[in-house]
């Protein structure tokens, strides 16, 4: 086993990496931007080293500084959490070439699945359903009109390279795609470097359902289940819960075995998600595998009991799965909810001073953050500062003890999430279980829904 991880992230994914080294008798490594000196993974770590100025650039993406620190701090693996590298296969091949252990999947699994386009072709070459669309990128203007007029409009044009709910266009006729796939491409470059885009159907409010899949370095793979991730703005997650109330038992069990098949095809090691969109009819399809830590993990540990960043760290120190997926068992139902510094209506992000800053627990609440009573929420970084989750008996359960917490909640100096999510846990519709990624469409004022409402 490992003696001593460097965590190449910060906030509350950095400190959930700790807790876990530290119950497992690992020292750990903070690195910080200049911006974190005054952090709680600085502080909860056992040594800390400065990888560089605030930007994100200059510090918890630069790898040459990120190796540096595990170098001289002589650490023998890497977390890199969720962002910033966690998905860079150019950094797992260094780790290699150092003979540092990247806790992740091989840079193969890392290039295929970060391609999105090939991702698609090797699932459906294992058998997986993929969304319709085209074979790989489509390289000219021409060709993703054949593809859109193939698979029938709307389409969505997406960037190969995409993630984050970042680089993807609505494409409802033939008239707007030439200008779409241009602008697409232009955003994927400045934002990913990559100008690749493919073309796929838009399918009609479905649900976004993803698996959690653990694989080890001796051929096993197990599934944890799935979440239910459809409660998103602008395709990013918001709220997420497990198990789906979408999801049959026979359902989960076919759509798990796929996911697992899906691996297996692949070879995958260590933790991945595979994503899925069930449509209306119950017609599911993989949409891309994400080869990290989710930031939703959380809720599939509260339903298995297993703690998949221990399962991480195991993986990657070659030991076998502590569980066969006979042994896995699901019981209850969790809900996370994002709490986001930002303004509630509009979601613009709010950084600034949290001058107060109070979570109740009580049974069933687990609150994963590094944020706390005059703290400051830089803008440098992402908005994210607390994921609370409740825990219950059923789904009604837990959105009852959500509730409660969210009422309790006192978070003073910046705006949050907060309301929203309020307003999302006392939505009949939500509370039904009935919804689907245009759920949020009913509390954003869009202009087009203003215009409608007008
Ligand atoms: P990212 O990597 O940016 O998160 P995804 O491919 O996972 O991108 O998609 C994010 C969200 O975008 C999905 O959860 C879903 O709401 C929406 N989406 C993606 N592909 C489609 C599609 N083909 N049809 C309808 N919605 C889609």
């Amino acid at each position: 086993m490992f003696k001593k991880i460097l965590i190449a992230n910060r906030g509350e994914i950095a400190l959930r990496v700790i807790y876990a080294c530290r119950e497992m008798g690992i020292k750990t490594v903070a690195v910080y931007s200049e911006a974190d000196e005054n952090s709680l993974h600085v502080r909860f770590a056992d040594e800390d080293i400065c990888i560089g100025p605030a930007r994100a650039i200059d510090s918890y993406l630069n790898v040459p500084a990120v190796i540096s620190a595990a170098e001289i701090t002589g650490a023998d693996a890497i977390h890199p959490g969720y962002g910033f590298l966690s998905e860079s296969a150019y950094l797992a091949e260094v780790c290699e070439a150092c003979h540092i252990k990247f806790i992740g999947p091989s840079p193969q699994n890392l290039r295929l699945m970060g391609d999105k386009a090939r991702a698609k072709r090797a699932m459906r070459k294992a058998g997986v359903p993929v969304i319709p669309g085209s074979e790989g990128p489509v390289e000219t203007e021409e060709k993703a009109q054949k593809v859109a007029k193939e698979v029938g409009y709307p389409v969505l044009i997406k960037a190969t390279a995409g993630g984050g709910g970042r680089g993807m266009r609505i494409v409802a006729s033939p008239a707007e795609l030439g200008h779409a796939y241009r602008t697409c491409q232009r955003e994927a470059e400045a934002a990913f470097g990559v100008r690749d885009v493919y073309v796929e159907k838009y399918l009609e409010s479905p649900r976004h359902i993803e698996f959690q899949i653990l694989g080890d370095h001796h051929g096993s793979v197990v599934h944890l289940g799935e979440r239910e991730c459809s409660i998103q703005r602008r395709h990013q997650k918001l709220l997420e819960e497990s198990p789906s109330p979408a999801l049959s038992d026979k359902m989960r069990r076919k759509m798990g075995h796929i996911a697992v098949e899906a691996a297996e095809a692949v070879q995958y090691t260590n933790a991945g998600t595979f994503e899925f969109l069930l449509d209306k009819d119950g017609k599911y399809y993989f949409i891309e595998a994400n080869t990290r830590l989710q930031v939703e993990h959380g809720v599939t540990e509260l339903v298995t009991g297993v703690d998949i960043v221990k399962e991480q760290i195991r993986i990657a120190a070659g030991e076998r799965l502590s569980l066969k997926q006979s042994e896995i068992v699901f019981s209850g139902h969790a809900i996370e909810c994002r709490v986001n510094a930002e303004c509630p209506d509009s979601f613009v992000p709010c950084p600034g001073i949290i001058h107060v800053f109070s979570v109740p627990g009580g049974p069933g609440i687990r609150v994963d953050t590094a944020a706390h009573s005059e703290c400051t929420v830089s803008p440098y970084y992402d908005s994210m500062i607390a994921k609370i989750m409740a825990y219950g008996h059923d789904r009604q359960e837990a959105i009852q003890r959500m509730r409660r917490t969210l009422d309790l909640t006192v978070i003073e100096g910046i705006k949050t999430s907060v309301p929203m999510h309020q307003r999302i846990l006392a939505d009949p519709d939500f509370c039904a279980g009935r919804f689907n990624t245009s759920f949020m469409e009913r509390y954003l004022p869009t202009p087009a829904r203003l215009a409608t409402a007008v």
